[in-house]
């Protein structure tokens, strides 16, 4: 497949109050990449997610995705365009049932049977789900509750996920099986944003990286290079 941008972020700024969170940040994303973000906490890796699909509103700059500027559209029209994102933390409905928390991911779409059908490919893609179709979703277990936050991103059909720390707060077996669902989908041809505070785990799946220093970029590169970098070593893969 011939590799084109997805995502062009071009000298993208943030602001929080008098805090700047991103300084001019520039990153590409092409298709069908697994693109990861690291940083130490507070750098603006979530923030950079929320610029994109608009939860928060950037100050300047464009966000450039599949040739337009989408930096001024409303959450809704960015979800409409292919984008979705997943939000650190798995907010998933705990009082709904997982069918009903997967049906609610696909509220811009208006075709049910098509919506029917995509609610079972999720059930293929996430078996722990499909026993659990009745289940409240604040009863399931860390990594379940974040498998369906995953599975509800996908059900707006995304062309781009923007995934935040699916390994927060899991233990490792489960941490493995997300990481080869995430892997899963790549290979689908849903390209991915990864935000991750284990850098090691996200290079190992990730195309390419970027460093984000206190909201600037500090180093780019392909996995292999950043794994082997001695900076990236020291400060973030222990
Ligand atoms: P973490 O892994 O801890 O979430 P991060 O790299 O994702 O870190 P951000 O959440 O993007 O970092 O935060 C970037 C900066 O912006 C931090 O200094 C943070 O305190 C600040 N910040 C984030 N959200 C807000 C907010 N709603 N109001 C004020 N400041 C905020």
């Amino acid at each position: 497949i011939e590799k084109y941008p997805i995502l062009e972020i071009k000298n993208l700024c943030v602001n929080y109050g008098g805090i700047q969170a991103l300084k001019k940040i520039n990153l590409v994303i092409n298709n069908g990449e697994v693109v990861t973000l690291i940083g130490a906490n507070g750098a603006g890796k979530s923030t950079t997610l929320r610029a994109i699909s608009k939860i928060v509103n950037p100050r300047s700059g464009e966000i450039i995705y599949s040739g337009r500027n989408i930096i001024r559209r409303q959450p809704h029209e960015i979800v409409q365009l292919g984008i979705a994102h997943c939000p650190e933390g798995r907010r998933v409905l705990a009082r709904q049932t997982v069918y009903d928390n997967l049906l609610l991911g696909a509220y811009i779409r208006s075709h049910q049977a098509e919506v029917k059908a995509d609610i079972q490919r999720q059930f293929e893609l996430f078996p722990r789900l499909a026993q659990r179709r009745n289940q409240l979703a604040g009863t399931l277990s860390g990594g379940e509750q974040q498998m369906l936050a995953i599975a509800r991103s996908l059900m707006s059909k995304p062309k781009l996920l923007l995934l935040d720390e699916p390994s927060l707060g899991l233990a490792p077996a489960i941490v493995r099986e997300i990481f080869t669902i995430i892997e899963n989908l790549r290979a689908t041809g849903v390209t991915i944003l990864l935000v991750e505070q284990n850098a090691n785990l996200a290079l190992q799946i990730a195309d390419r990286g970027y460093v984000l220093e206190a909201g600037s970029i500090t180093l780019r590169g392909t996995a292999s290079e950043l794994i082997t970098d001695e900076r990236v070593k020291k400060a973030y893969l222990g």
